[in-house]
């Protein structure tokens, strides 16, 4: 589904990421696990396009998208979970819902929004408690739902995820994963970028270690939650 390959990119004469290979498979969760600065969401940018890569080849559906705008990728079928939420605080929750639907009301008409929301009510029942209230006056995790529900009314092909779990108690990060674990039982494909590891290379099928800009460690989730480099530098002890 998505194809990256000898990726470089970076910011003017800065290059962040380097020689970066990887790839997504229809219904899989990857992870990209790496600490603060290591260019996690350099990564996730320069795939929806706001940076455009200095080499390499990156490829969506099997289409080469290196070189096509921010809203063309996105209308192609892949969606971005923001950093930090960024969900609209003043206007509420459902207002917030049906714009994530914009594209596929534009597409396959109202009925098919309101079906993809009681789908996305479904799966984030606090949302639909909560469906009239602003969305600025939600708690963190809420609001953390609210952006992947949004992402997820335009029904994409790959959900890319920036650090869900920032600024949320365990708890709630529990509940964050276990959502993001019943995303694949439904057949989605994500691409979880994360600081914390332990957590979601437990719900990953397949993860990469991205240390200073590179890739130095890549494999089945399993093996990397057992590997003793992976546990030194990013696990800590049990
Ligand atoms: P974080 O968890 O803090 O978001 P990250 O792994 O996502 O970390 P990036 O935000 O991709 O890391 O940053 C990687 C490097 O790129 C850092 O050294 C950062 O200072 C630099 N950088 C990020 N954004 C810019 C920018 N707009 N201009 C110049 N340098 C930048």
């Amino acid at each position: 589904m998505l194809r990256i390959r000898n990726l470089d990119a970076g910011y003017g004469k800065l290059r962040v990421l380097k020689n970066i290979s990887l790839h997504v498979k229809r219904g899989e969760i990857v992870t990209m696990i790496g600490a603060n600065g290591a260019g996690k969401s350099t990564l996730l940018h320069t795939i929806i396009g706001l940076i455009r890569p200095m080499r390499g080849e990156l490829s969506f559906l099997g289409q080469a998208c290196d070189r096509i705008p921010v809203g063309r990728i996105v209308a192609s079928g892949c969606a971005l979970v923001p950093e930090g939420r960024q969900v609209f605080a003043s206007m509420s929750v459902e207002e917030n819902l049906l714009l994530g639907g914009y594209v596929l009301q534009k597409e396959k008409g109202k009925a098919a929004v309101q079906k993809e929301l009681a789908r996305q009510y479904a799966l984030f029942p606090r949302l639909k408690e909560r469906s009239r209230q602003l969305a600025g006056t939600l708690s963190g995790g809420e609001q953390q739902m609210l952006a992947m529900a949004r992402a997820l009314m335009s029904r994409p092909k790959l959900v890319m995820m920036d650090e869900p779990s920032t600024g949320l108690a365990p708890l709630i990060i529990r509940d964050i994963f276990a959502i993001i674990g019943q995303l694949r039982a439904e057949g989605n494909t994500v691409l979880l970028i994360e600081q914390n590891a332990r957590a979601a290379l437990t719900i990953a099928d397949r993860g990469y270690v991205l240390e200073v800009g590179k890739i130095i460690v890549q494999g089945a989730a399993a093996d990397l939650l057992t590997n003793s480099d992976v546990q030194r530098a990013y696990l800590g002890r049990e």
